[in-house]
């Protein structure tokens, strides 16, 4: 089993700490799969957390087992003091019944310590979906009452300090529902200065580059497994030089034997040859935006 750089307590001090001398800048941390939690002034946005085994029970014995190649980082009922959760498509892996509904009843359990019952209504947690996805959601998560933030293509939502606009994704194609609305999502975040891209599950599609260079993308968060409907190694780096990514950063692998990618066979030669400036992070581990390259 991989371990990851830091996990519970420590995790946990790695985010608390260090926080006053952070000034305009932000942090990172992978979480595994899809998920990071991104910090800024005190305020947390959590992207696509998975920090459960569900899919290793709901898929054991059967003829696709998601055994796990890593250790989780951290209980989701921990992350109590997150203000934003993502969910950029119903997968499990993106939407989890056994994170998120521990996760929101560990917030409001704490917004109700804090500040009383009163006023938790304004601060419950907020998860930002597809519109097309929030009946879904809202079932799956039926045993907790989060806000959803429930958004189009290219709409925008305010979640101060975090700027969302969503964007199309395909995976592996721009499905729309009955409406014609998107039901895979990815969100470009202003954050401050910074602008960072979390591309949800995603292959590379006809004018997905042209559509996502003029945010300026400063860090982006793209899968490499290159399989199960998204993109590979190879892709990624190419999609981050071609959008213009200050840097990009790897996600989607190491959590299931089945379904990984190593960031060495495609990943880091292709960012090498094409000079994109990349940083592979391990679970569980900071990056922070003064980390960027200029
Ligand atoms: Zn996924």
């Amino acid at each position: 089993m991989i371990q990851p750089a830091l996990k519970d307590d420590a995790f946990l001090a790695d985010v608390a700490g260090g926080q006053a001398e952070m000034g305009s800048s932000f942090r990172l941390w992978w979480l595994g799969q899809s998920g990071f939690l991104l910090q800024y002034r005190g305020q947390h946005l959590l992207f696509d957390p998975y920090l459960s085994n569900s899919l290793t029970r709901k898929y054991e014995g059967s003829d696709k087992p998601h055994v796990r190649r890593s250790e989780r980082v951290v209980a989701p009922e921990r992350l109590d003091f997150v203000d934003v959760i993502t969910s950029t498509h119903n997968h499990t892996d993106h939407l989890d019944a056994d994170t998120l509904v521990p996760m929101i009843r560990a917030i409001q359990a704490r917004v109700d310590r804090v500040l009383g019952a009163s006023n938790a209504d304004e601060l419950f947690p907020t998860i930002v979906l597809a519109e097309a996805n929030q009946p879904f959601a809202a079932e799956r998560l039926a045993h907790a009452s989060p806000l959803y933030q429930s958004m189009n293509a290219w709409d925008r939502a305010e979640h101060r300090p975090f700027s969302f606009t969503a964007v199309p994704a395909a995976h592996d194609q721009l499905t729309l529902d009955e409406q014609g609305r998107n039901v895979y999502l990815g969100f470009v975040v202003k954050v401050g200065p910074c602008v960072v891209y979390h591309s949800g599950d995603t292959v590379v599609y006809d004018g997905m580059a042209e559509s996502l260079r003029p945010f300026s993308i400063d860090v982006a968060l793209l899968p490499i497994n290159g399989k199960v409907g998204n993109m590979s190694g190879r892709d990624a780096a190419r999609l981050a030089k071609d959008i213009g990514a200050r840097v990009v950063i790897p996600c989607h692998y190491d959590m299931f034997e089945f379904n990984t990618a190593d960031p060495a066979d495609e990943f880091i030669p292709e960012c090498e040859r094409i000079g994109q400036a990349y940083r592979v992070l391990q679970q569980g581990e900071r990056f922070s935006s003064t980390e960027i390259p200029r």
